[in-house]
């Protein structure tokens, strides 16, 4: 933490606008601001002396009042497979974790929008040790932050950012917002939005808002295509039943070529019969919507189980056969407990 602590202006998690907006009040221009900015997110710089190119009049006025908050991963676990996963301990003694899957030529980082999470859906790790809170911009953007500048001392750039860590982030909407505008913008992250995910549960009321604001890329956790069934491993699905959901992900406008995702955790003997996926084939047809399908990772104390590979191969060919595109997800990171909440479970969730 920056000396002077809580009372100073954090600089990190404004946005482009909001940070030129900032600067404007001591009558400095719109360029100034970018070049912060860039200092920022493309340098990675914690302390304004680092800024050179600023005059030292602005550097002495941001020193003396502002900080760029920002803090490291208290653990780091690297799997077999190359993938990485980050417990990250914040300023109020709380923990998020967030996971970069290295893929090819891809580094995509799976990153935190809340602390815990309020959906409670039954085969969650993160669900298991409630909610807690909101994160600040600040706080999401710096899991992007801290790993992009790790993988820049490799010589790699992180590629793909997705809102699959823990909670929900469309019940965070401002802070999830001003991060994405900073992962989009050029004098930021400059990651097209294509290349930027956000996985809601189905809060049907945020989702076709969020999307004519970035154009991000959608993926909505259904799990399930019958409402009994979704409603029992998702709560959630009682205050947005399937058919709304369906519906705001068939609003979602989309560039030429480009779906919507489905995601679909298989449970072994819950989701994964044949009629589930005649059901969910039909639920999805002519839509312009892929289906992701997940086995289940397991975790502690949990009673769902992951199909064998002959039944999720089974579930594939059906919705294939019924003109649905679908991805098997691999499972990744299975040693590092990569499951989301897994880490911070064992990590506990504050330290006294
Ligand atoms: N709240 C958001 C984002 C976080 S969950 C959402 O629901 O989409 C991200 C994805 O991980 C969801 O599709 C969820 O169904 C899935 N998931 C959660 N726990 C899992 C587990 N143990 N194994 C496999 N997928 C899991």
């Amino acid at each position: 933490m920056t000396s002077g602590g809580a009372e100073r202006i954090d600089l990190k998690g404004m946005t482009l606008p909001e940070l030129e907006e900032f600067l404007s009040r001591w009558g400095k221009e719109r360029y100034r601001a970018r070049q912060v900015f860039r200092w920022i997110y493309q340098r990675h710089a914690d302390d304004f002396s680092a800024m050179t190119d600023l005059s030292k009049e602005l550097r002495g006025i941001l020193a003396a009042t502002c900080r760029i908050s920002g803090f490291p991963a208290e653990r780091i676990e690297t799997s077999a497979d190359g993938t990485e996963k980050y417990l990250f301990r914040l300023e109020d003694g709380e923990a998020v974790e967030c996971v970069l899957i290295p893929d090819e030529g891809r580094r995509t980082l799976c990153i935190s929008s809340q602390v815990g999470c309020p959906l409670q859906c039954g085969f969650c790790a993160t669900g298991e040790a409630g909610f807690r809170r909101n994160m600040t911009s600040a706080e999401i953007v710096q899991q992007a932050c801290f790993v992009a500048k790790r993988l820049a001392e490799r010589e790699e750039r992180l590629s793909n950012v997705v809102f699959m860590g823990m909670g929900e982030p469309l019940l965070n909407v401002p802070e999830v917002s001003r991060t994405i505008g900073i992962l989009l913008s050029q004098f930021g992250f400059g990651i097209s939005g294509k290349r930027v995910t956000v996985s809601t549960a189905g809060i049907v009321p945020e989702m076709l808002p969020l999307a004519l604001r970035y154009p991000v890329s959608f993926a909505v956790s259904i799990n399930a295509a019958r409402d009994d069934l979704r409603s029992l491993l998702m709560p959630v699905n009682r205050r947005y039943p399937l058919k709304e959901v369906v519906h705001a992900m068939r609003q979602i406008p989309l560039q030429s070529g480009r779906k919507v995702s489905a995601e679909y955790v298989l449970l072994s003997g819950v989701n994964d019969s044949t009629e589930d996926a005649l059901a969910l084939s039909r639920l999805l047809r002519g839509a312009r919507i892929k289906v992701n399908l997940i086995p289940y990772n397991p975790h502690t104390a949990s009673p769902y189980r992951a199909p064998d590979a002959e039944t999720l191969n089974r579930f594939r060919n059906i919705l294939v056969a019924g003109g649905v595109q679908t991805i098997t997800r691999q499972r990744r990171g299975a040693d590092i407990r990569a499951a989301c909440g897994q880490l911070r479970a064992e990590a506990g969730g504050k330290r006294s």
